[in-house]
């Protein structure tokens, strides 16, 4: 790969390699993501979070393995420059000469914290970001990268490998065959949704299905970070749980004593499993958010289960952390609102992969269609 203006760290990275630019370009122009047969090489993800709090490279075996994971997350919500230029340096830190030991890197998949119109390759926008919209990521990773990519929403991502590899799989449930039906649902500092059917992500007219953070639950509610209000995104998020805990603790000393101890004094770093566990503790602050939590996110997933008619709801992200706290009593109300016979055979289980749930899902889609 040529040295160009403003990409230093490529250029340092093959100029210290000592290896071919071969050896990281391994299918020249190609750039497509169809079946591909490879016995030996690798593949890389990478994990970019319009917040900034999340972004990596993994590079990774054929067989999904994590060899190497390089971690970059900010305090701020970064602009689009700065994530560019996180990612260039996280691959060179990630694909040195020694660990890729002469294999070809045969695809990148990203998993992107926001709209992505995966058709085209591109990304619609970042909620929480600005300069992001309609940037044609793949391509530009392509070109940039010499090496075929492909991009998708984090949350469609994730769901993908909770069905290859996690909770909706064959191995991870062994007392069935893999789920035909999945709906992932991230609930982290906003929420993201995936639905996988019969083992290929269900993009949608435009790429926006899935997006369950945006469905519309509570008559003058909140504000969400689209824009809109009442959406689910803006009482069940992470950060809107947070918040909440903040917000309201104000008049209540014990609860605010409850969070400084908790916390070590950091207020603004409690965290939904922080607020499940104090409401566990009959903290009646907490047991009010708790609540419209599950009311809300209740409603939402009794209405998609009635129209789609999952299998298995996986829930993932930091929300979904408080484990039973919070699913227990989700199965149960999803359970009354929903038609028996929709509801029979769902499951709602926690994610396989926990806080890695992006980057594995990136990793799955580099690893798409080869055989
Ligand atoms: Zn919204």
């Amino acid at each position: 790969m040529p040295a160009q203006p403003g990409q230093p760290h490529w250029s340092t990275l093959e100029g210290t390699s000592g290896v071919s630019s071969g050896s990281l370009s391994p299918l020249g122009a190609t750039r497509t993501t169809g079946k591909l047969l490879a016995t030996q090489g690798y593949v890389v993800g990478i994990e970019i979070s319009g917040s900034g709090a999340r972004q990596s490279v993994a590079l990774a075996d054929l067989g999904g393995n994590i060899l190497h994971r390089v971690r970059r997350p900010l305090e701020y919500v970064p602009d689009t420059k700065t994530v560019l230029r996180l990612i260039d340096d996280m691959l060179a830190e990630a694909l040195t000469p020694e660990r890729l030991n002469n294999g070809r890197i045969l695809r990148v998949g990203v998993a992107v914290g926001g709209l992505v119109d995966a058709t085209h390759g591109i990304v619609r926008t970042l909620h929480h970001a600005h300069g992001w919209n309609d940037f044609p990521l793949q391509d530009y990773l392509s070109e940039r990268l010499d090496i075929p990519c492909i991009i998708d929403n984090n949350a469609n991502a994730a769901a993908l490998a909770e069905v290859q590899c996690g909770a909706a799989s064959v191995t991870g449930h062994s007392s069935r065959n893999a789920e035909r039906v999945v709906l992932y649902i991230g609930l982290g500092r906003g929420i993201g949704g995936g639905l996988v059917i019969n083992g290929k992500i269900f993009h949608g007219e435009t790429c926006t299905a899935g997006e369950i953070g945006h469905v519309f639950v509570k008559e003058n509610g909140p504000k969400c970070s689209c824009g809109g209000y009442g959406h689910l995104e803006a009482i069940a998020s992470s950060e809107a749980i947070s918040h909440a805990m903040n917000e309201l603790s104000g008049e209540y000393p014990e609860t605010e004593a409850a969070i400084r101890r908790v916390t070590g004094a950091r207020p603004e770093r409690i965290t939904a499993e922080q607020v499940f566990l104090l409401a566990a503790e009959g903290d009646k602050v907490a047991q009010g958010i708790v609540q419209d939590v599950q009311t809300y996110l209740s409603i939402a997933l009794a209405n998609i289960v009635q129209l789609i008619n999952p299998g298995v709801i996986i829930l993932g992200g930091q929300v979904a952390q408080a484990g039973d706290l919070l699913i227990k009593p989700l199965q149960a109300r999803v359970s009354e609102l929903c038609l028996a016979a929709a509801n029979s055979s769902l499951r709602i289980a926690q994610s396989s992969f926990g806080s890695e749930a992006n980057i594995v899902g990136a990793v799955t889609l580099a690893l798409q269609d080869i055989e």
